[in-house]
């Protein structure tokens, strides 16, 4: 478990909707996501998981209902888009490293160019961040020289370089080896140890019984359950449920 969450909520999600033509893909989706909180997102392929993420940073608009972001609401205007952007990390499936850039260029590219902060300034704080996730002996290299695990801690280090609030990771394991999927999910432990919020789509359930503060399980378009892991892994709430940890487990 993390540290305690506060009560002050971060995220504010009221009655969310999206549909792409007539599917409706999010069916009203109300929660909050409070400061220091970390919230582990299962459920089926298709439920809406990455629909929700993408909403929250708005690389997918949605219809109607409200999402707010530290009391401001996500819209299109882009001079608030930005700033909330620079306070919204996230780590995808595919990690999505620059190909041309190295290690170093890829995490101090953000911060230089949305920041305007010094190369020298950006160097430091981006070894800092590779230390952290154990990249730092692999600044000079690129992409293409790493292995899937590598990239994605690298992809985290970017993520962290804006000096986000809150990071959302999408299956960030999904895509990897097998025996690349700890590295990762101990440098997002470690994250979640030292107080980041965070929200993770994942179907690792070890790591929503170790870190989460809470599971939510999405069921087509809806919050089906949300609890604290020790309640929703010991007593499903339904059979839907039961039977996806059963095919997770
Ligand atoms: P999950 O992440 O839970 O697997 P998604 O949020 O990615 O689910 O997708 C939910 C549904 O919305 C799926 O049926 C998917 O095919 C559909 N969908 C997602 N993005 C688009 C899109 N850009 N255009 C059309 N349909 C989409
Ligand atoms: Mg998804």
């Amino acid at each position: 478990m993390s540290h305690a969450a506060s009560a002050n909520p971060y995220i504010v999600c009221k009655d969310v909707r999206k549909a792409f033509g007539s599917h409706e893909v999010l069916k009203g989706v109300s929660t909050v996501f409070r400061t220091g909180e970390v919230t582990v997102i299962i459920g089926a392929s298709g439920s809406g998981k990455s629909t929700l993420l993408r909403a929250i940073n708005r690389l997918e608009p949605h219809d109607s209902g409200s999402i707010t972001i530290d009391g401001v609401e996500v819209t299109d205007d882009p001079r608030t888009l930005q700033l909330q952007r620079s306070e919204v990390g996230m780590v995808f499936q595919q990690f999505n490293l620059f190909g041309h850039m190295t290690v170093l260029d890829n995490v101090t590219l953000a911060p230089r160019r949305i920041r305007h902060t010094s190369r020298r300034e950006a160097n430091d704080k981006a070894m800092a961040l590779l230390k952290r996730v154990g990249m730092q002996d692999h600044a000079h290299k690129y992409p293409w020289q790493l292995s899937g695990g590598q990239q994605q801690r690298v992809a985290i280090a970017r993520a962290l370089a804006m000096a986000p609030k809150v990071m959302l990771f999408d299956e960030p394991t999904s895509a990897l080896d097998p025996e690349m999927v700890q590295e990762v999910l101990d440098v997002m432990r470690e994250l979640a140890r030292g107080g980041m919020t965070m929200i993770v789509v994942t179907h690792e359930m070890g790591f929503a019984r170790e870190v989460a503060d809470r599971v939510m399980f999405f069921d087509q378009g809806c919050i089906a359950h949300d609890a604290p892991p020790a309640e929703f892994f010991s007593n499903p709430a339904n059979d839907r449920i039961r039977s996806f940890i059963g095919r997770m487990s």
